[in-house]
């Protein structure tokens, strides 16, 4: 059965990813969908237009929400399939990763039809507004406020750190409804259209020359009460339900592929002798950071399995973000090292060609920071995984 279903997938594969779309995604080309969307490679269109009639944007999401209702097994091989081609993830999307699981898990039938549908569909590009100045690390500190009148809530605060804000439709946010609760339980889970009046978003320039994250402005901003995800003050369980996602899911949101190799790039960069990395010392370093990077790959791909199996992933998601960031990390500190003096310049006269790679090693930065630090992984791994 399934390997029938795969010789079908392989078939419908190779008629119709078009050439491009089998090759590394840049960055211009990322698809993220929304309003926003500019498809800047006409091919990524047709081949996202394709997938989304298959519902192959959300396999597994059931076909009433813009899914393909793929069995966990079908939904391997399609996945399988897909790396056998090198085809481009059709749609890059925070609402699939994170709002999409948790909304098929707490939120109302209503919710589930308005949102998901368009999550499937590329329609809408969330983000998500959960840090805030006071309360990264300790998020349960948050103060932006939401006080529900009549059929609605009135929201005061902001958010900061938050990706991709300035091109998105919606952001999911976590608000705080009953101050006078301890933290963790006047806490609430809401959806707000950032097209609503009293919503101000402003892009903060990082080190890298890039501003992909903002700081967004609540002021006086009306939300429908319906918009609001599980019960009233019961936001903090679904607020750690979708981290649980985000941090499984971090590697694959940032996973564009590569155009080449990071040992090609030392070797252009140090070159070599005898076929072999020139430097010794990075060459050790180079094949230690391999080994170390398969056995992740592989015990994600046995975590993935069970997962599907319908094994929760409840607090080991703190083992993969914590160690697929630092190995994240490692990679472009080994890119640096092999780069020399060419990497301490990216911008202006004498800049070497290849400069992204001093960005994308500032960027690695971030790496241990986003979706929670690698020191809160570890406080999390000590206490709810070894139980320290
Ligand atoms: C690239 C990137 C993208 C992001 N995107 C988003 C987004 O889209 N939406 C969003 O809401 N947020 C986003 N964030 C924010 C991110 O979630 C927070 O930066 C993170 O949770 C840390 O919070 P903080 O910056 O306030 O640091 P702090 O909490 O102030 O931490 C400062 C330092 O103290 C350490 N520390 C704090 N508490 C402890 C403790 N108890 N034990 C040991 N060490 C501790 C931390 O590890 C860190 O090193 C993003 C961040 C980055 C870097």
């Amino acid at each position: 059965m399934v390997e029938q279903f795969r010789l079908e997938v392989r078939s419908w594969l190779e008629a119709n990813c078009p050439p491009s779309m089998r090759t590394p995604v840049i960055e211009d080309e990322v698809v993220m969908g929304g309003k926003a969307e500019r498809f800047k490679n006409p091919e990524a269109k047709i081949w996202f237009d394709r997938m989304v009639a298959k519902g192959w944007t959300a396999p597994q999401w059931p076909k009433i929400y813009g899914g393909a209702g793929l069995t966990p097994a079908e939904a391997r091989v399609l996945r399988e399939e897909m790396s056998r081609l090198n085809c481009r993830r059709p749609l890059f999307s925070f609402g699939y990763w994170m709002l999409g699981p948790v909304l098929l898990q707490y939120g109302t039938e209503e919710q589930k039809l308005e949102h998901l549908p368009k999550i499937a569909r590329g329609e809408v590009r969330w983000c998500q507004g959960y840090s805030e100045p006071e309360a990264g690390s300790d998020l349960a500190s948050l103060r932006t406020r939401a006080v529900l009148q009549g059929d609605q809530f009135i929201i005061n605060g902001s958010k900061i750190w938050t990706s991709i804000a300035q091109e998105s439709d919606w952001i999911f946010c976590l608000v705080r409804t009953d101050p006078d609760a301890i933290k963790q339980k006047g806490i609430s889970f809401v959806l707000i259209d950032m097209s609503d009046p009293g919503v101000k978003v402003e892009p903060i320039l990082l080190i890298s020359g890039a501003s992909p994250f903002c700081e967004v402005f609540f002021k006086d901003v009306r939300t429908p009460a319906k918009n609001l995800v599980g019960p009233l003050n019961g936001g903090w369980q679904i607020a750690k339900a979708l981290l649980t996602h985000e941090r499984l899911n971090i590697d694959e949101m940032g996973d564009r592929g590569e155009e080449q190799s990071l040992e090609d790039r030392l070797r252009q960069a140090v070159g070599t002798v005898d076929g072999k990395l020139a430097d010794r010392g990075l060459r050790d370093r180079l094949a230690a950071y391999h080994m170390d990077n398969q056995a992740f790959r592989m015990t994600m791909e046995c975590d993935t399995a069970l997962q599907k199996a319908g094994h929760a992933p409840g607090a080991a998601s703190s083992v993969f973000k914590w160690y697929g960031s630092e190995l994240g990390k490692r990679k472009f500190e080994l890119l640096m090292e092999g780069l020399g003096n060419d990497s301490l310049v990216w911008d202006g006269h004498g800049a070497p060609e290849d400069n992204q790679a001093t960005r994308d090693w500032l960027r690695s930065k971030g790496f241990s920071i986003e979706g929670g630090t690698s020191e809160i992984q570890l406080n999390i791994i000590a206490k709810q995984v070894l139980g320290l």
